[in-house]
């Protein structure tokens, strides 16, 4: 265990003025140095240069124009609004936005994909380092693709856990009081931009506790901590306040949109406790990760999905769908950037719940439309409880027209039509 604590902002966290404010008092208030700072982009920035980049590739220049200009007035008003706003600060704005205009030199989509919306964090970064310097705090700004390698899977990429400790320990030997990265995003082999999948800064930020060592990981949330269900989705949710390590993968595996799925496990390696605090109210609980026998309180879990594409797969021939076929449907789905989060099997056909990507699913039923059936139902819901008791089955049942329903002891899930 060294020194070193690590503290991650959400986009949440950062979406406002007021909100980037209340980081840098944070910071504040309960860094202890040397602290490491993972942000995330600003509010909904991600979706936006999702957009961006979907918009362009389909040739659709105004809309994609239009995204970008939006990204950039939103980050010149947050920066302009805290006082930020000089000719240095400009000039790192602006070599982003220019970068965005630039990726057609880069071979495919996904590594186009990976350049545009790692900028999202590049600018979140850069502003929240000029408010903390502003507040007279020693910061220094990180680059994480200096730091974290990865593989050249672009979209979800695979870190290099020595190279990643080997950079990370070099580049903060001497460190500032509080350093600033990014999350999310690291470096293939060759220098390119990767990302770590959707939601991934939580991940960067048990990497790098992981690599140094850290003795705490706090995540601020605009939420009290961890709890049984998303309050904007579940009216009656309550705190979790213990959660050992496995129920916390458990989670997010199913998408607890709290944690990203791969998050607890480097904790657990280094024994990095991780506490998600509310950025709020500071001074409140929270939920604590870590070596614990049990959940507390030991209540269903529930998580949602809006926007499932349900994608049905059926042999041409009445042949079964043998492992052989599976793996390939799974390895297109895989290539095409689509996760998985939910399949049935029946003799003839599979069915796989799989988020929503204009891009990506025609990409996926089009491959899949050579040696299979493939048909697309959009516009789903998926439903998930861990843990679920008779009463919380009968609330998931009643949820809309099904469409799947999968269920074992420790989990159940339902995939439906809007009603
Ligand atoms: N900004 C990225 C996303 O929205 C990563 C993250 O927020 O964790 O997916
Ligand atoms: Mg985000």
């Amino acid at each position: 265990m060294s020194n070193w604590s690590i503290f991650k902002f959400g986009g949440a966290s950062v979406k406002d003025p007021e909100a980037l404010h209340n980081a840098v008092r944070l910071v504040r208030a309960y860094g202890t140095h040397p602290l490491l700072v993972v942000v995330s982009a600003m509010g909904k920035t991600t979706n936006a240069l999702e957009r961006y980049i979907q918009a362009r590739e389909l040739g659709d220049t105004t809309g994609a124009a239009a995204e970008l200009a939006a990204v950039k007035a939103f980050h010149d008003h947050m920066a302009r609004d805290l006082g930020l706003l000089d000719a240095d600060l400009q000039a790192e704005l602006d070599d982003l936005w220019a970068a965005a205009e630039r990726v057609d030199s880069l071979q495919a989509y996904n590594p186009r994909y990976d350049a545009v919306v790692s900028l999202g964090e590049l600018a979140s970064s850069r502003i929240l380092t000029a408010a903390l310097k502003a507040d007279s705090q020693d910061a220094a700004w990180l680059d994480a693709r200096q730091v974290l390698a990865t593989d050249a899977v672009y979209r979800r990429a695979t870190v290099d856990w020595e190279q990643t400790s080997a950079r990370t320990i070099a580049a903060l030997a001497q460190p500032a009081a509080v350093t600033v990265t990014q999350g999310f995003i690291g470096s293939a082999p060759d220098g390119t931009t990767t990302t770590l999948g959707r939601e991934g800064s939580d991940y960067s930020a048990a990497i790098f506790s992981n690599v140094l060592k850290a003795s705490s990981l706090s995540i601020w949330k605009d939420v009290p901590g961890m709890l049984s269900g998303d309050p904007k989705v579940f009216p009656s949710v309550v705190r979790l306040e213990q959660v050992p390590y496995r129920e916390a993968i458990e989670l997010a595996f199913y998408g607890a949109s709290i944690i990203h799925p791969k998050t607890i496990q480097p904790l657990e390696q280094g024994g990095t406790t991780l506490r998600i605090r509310s950025f709020i109210d500071p001074e409140a609980p929270g939920t604590e990760v870590g070596p614990f026998a049990a959940l507390t309180p030991e209540v269903p879990c529930w998580i949602r999905h809006e926007g499932q594409v349900l994608i049905e797969v059926s042999s041409r021939d009445l042949s079964f769908l043998s492992e052989g076929h599976l793996s390939e449907v799974y390895r297109i789905f895989a290539e095409e950037g689509l996760l998985v989060r939910a399949a049935q099997h029946t003799a003839l056909s599979t069915r796989f719940a799989v988020n929503d990507d204009r891009v990506a699913v025609p990409r996926a039923l089009e491959r899949l439309n050579g040696p299979y059936r493939a048909t697309a139902e959009h516009g789903l819901r998926l439903t998930t409880v861990r843990r679920p008791d008779a009463e919380s089955l009968a609330t998931l049942l009643a949820g809309g027209p099904l469409r799947m329903v999968l269920r074992n002891h420790e989990v159940a899930q339902v995939l439906t039509a809007p009603n």
